[in-house]
C-alpha cells in the first residue's frame, strides 16, 4: 500500500486509496485546459492551468459496451492544494478512499477551433477548418459571417488576426488534420502547448456538460 505523501506529496492523513475502479471512490481530476473556467474564475493558480476537480465516481459498469463510472459529485474548480484538501475532507465526511492517481483531462470539444481561434470580423468562435485543394494548408472560415481566412495573405497578418493560444495567447499557432477520421491537432510555437488527447471518458464529460453554465 502506497503512502499519501508519496502519491499525493500532501498529508491526507486517515484518508485510504485505492486503485480500483469497481468501488466507489473519490478521484481528484487535473483539467489544466479549461478556458471556460479560466475566464469566470479570479485566481491565478486557475489562470496558470491549476485547475483541479473533485469528484465522486460511483462502481464502474458496463454501458453500451463500455466501461463508465458514473459521476455523482463535481466539485471544483480548486488549486491543487485546495483540491487535495477539499478531497480528504470529502473522504472522511462520506468515508470513501481516494482513487490513487490524479487523472488529467482535457475538456470535451478541446480540440474545437474556437479554443484556438476567433472570426476577426464578427468576434465569432464557430469556424470551421477548411483545406484549400491545390495545398495542404489548411484554413479558417467562420459559419457565421462567411469570413475566410486568405491563405494567401502573410502568415503573420493571418496568425495575429484569427489566432490565440489559449495557454498564452500567442497566434503563432499551427494547425494540422491527422488521420483520415479527421482528429484536429493544434499547437503553439511560443509556449509549446497542444492538444494531445486526453484519456476519453464518457461519465466526466457528461457530468461536466450538466454542471457547468452554457
Ligand atoms: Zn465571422
Ligand atoms: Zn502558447
Amino acid at each position: 500500500m502506497r503512502d499519501y505523501t508519496e502519491v499525493y506529496d500532501a498529508d491526507l492523513s486517515n484518508v485510504s486509496l485505492t486503485g480500483t475502479n469497481d468501488v466507489r471512490r473519490i478521484q481528484i481530476v487535473h483539467v489544466p485546459d479549461d478556458r471556460h473556467e479560466r475566464d469566470i474564475v479570479d485566481n491565478e493558480a486557475l489562470a496558470a492551468g491549476e485547475a483541479h476537480e473533485v469528484l465522486v465516481r460511483e462502481p464502474v459498469e458496463i454501458v453500451d459496451h463500455s466501461p463508465k463510472s458514473a459521476v455523482s459529485v463535481l466539485e471544483g474548480p480548486y488549486g491543487r492544494e485546495n483540491a487535495l484538501s477539499q478531497a480528504s475532507a470529502l473522504a472522511r465526511d462520506e468515508d470513501l478512499p481516494i482513487a490513487e492517481e490524479i487523472v488529467t483531462l482535457r475538456p470535451h470539444h478541446w480540440s474545437d477551433a474556437g479554443h484556438w481561434a476567433t472570426c476577426p470580423a464578427c468576434s465569432s468562435e464557430e469556424l470551421v477548418l477548411v483545406s484549400d485543394l491545390d495545398d495542404t494548408n489548411l484554413t479558417l472560415a467562420c459559419r457565421a459571417c462567411d469570413e475566410r481566412a486568405q491563405a494567401e495573405t502573410d502568415r503573420t497578418e493571418m496568425h495575429s488576426e484569427w489566432f490565440h493560444c489559449p495557454g498564452c495567447g500567442s497566434g503563432d499557432v499551427n494547425v494540422e488534420l491527422s488521420g483520415p477520421a479527421g482528429s484536429t491537432w493544434w499547437s503553439c510555437d511560443d509556449c509549446g502547448y497542444d492538444t494531445v488527447p486526453a484519456p476519453p471518458d464518457r461519465a466526466y464529460a457528461e457530468a461536466r456538460d450538466t454542471s457547468l453554465p452554457a
